[in-house]
Formats: structure tokens, sequence, C-alpha cells
């Protein structure tokens, strides 16, 4: 038996690897903004015929009955109100 080969190559395992590693998860998320401010007021607004409130055709309370299609000129000429959903001002 020759056991006298001495395993001498014991490295101490270096773990020096103390990297900070910073994870920025930056939640890019894009919120697209569908209302564009067109400060025009030739701009279309559907204003409901029994509330007198106007709103944006993107506007959801635009697509109820008694609406119609209007310039927003034309919805503050007739005192109308504007939505506070859609904010067609
Ligand atoms: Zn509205």
């Amino acid at each position: 038996m020759f056991n006298n080969i001495k395993f001498l190559d014991s490295k101490p395992i270096e773990t020096t690897t103390e990297e900070i590693t910073e994870i920025n998860t930056e939640m890019v998320t894009e919120v697209q903004t569908e209302s564009s401010n067109i400060e025009n007021n030739d701009m279309i607004v559907v204003i409901n015929n029994l509330t007198k409130k106007y709103h944006k055709t993107t506007c959801r309370y635009a697509k109820s009955q008694n609406t119609r299609k209007i310039t927003l000129s034309e919805a503050k000429e007739q005192d109308g109100i504007a939505c506070l959903v859609c904010k067609p001002e």
C-alpha cells in the first residue's frame, strides 16, 4: 500500500466574489396616454341632449343615447357642461 501521497493542493476556496449586483427591476410600463390633449375649440365632442354634458368622443359616456356630435366651441355656446371624467377642455 503506497498511500503516502499527500494532497497538498488543497487550495482554500476563495470566495471573493462580493459583487454587489444591484438588480434594478424597473417596471417600464409605458402608459400610453390615449387622451391626446388637443387644445382646439373645434374638437369634436359628444353632447348629451338631456344633461347638456359633453364628452370626448372616446369617453364611455359618449356612447350613451340622446347624444350628438358637435364641436367643443358649440358645446360651450350651448352652455354645455364639461364631463368630469373625460374633461373635454
Ligand atoms: Zn365624458
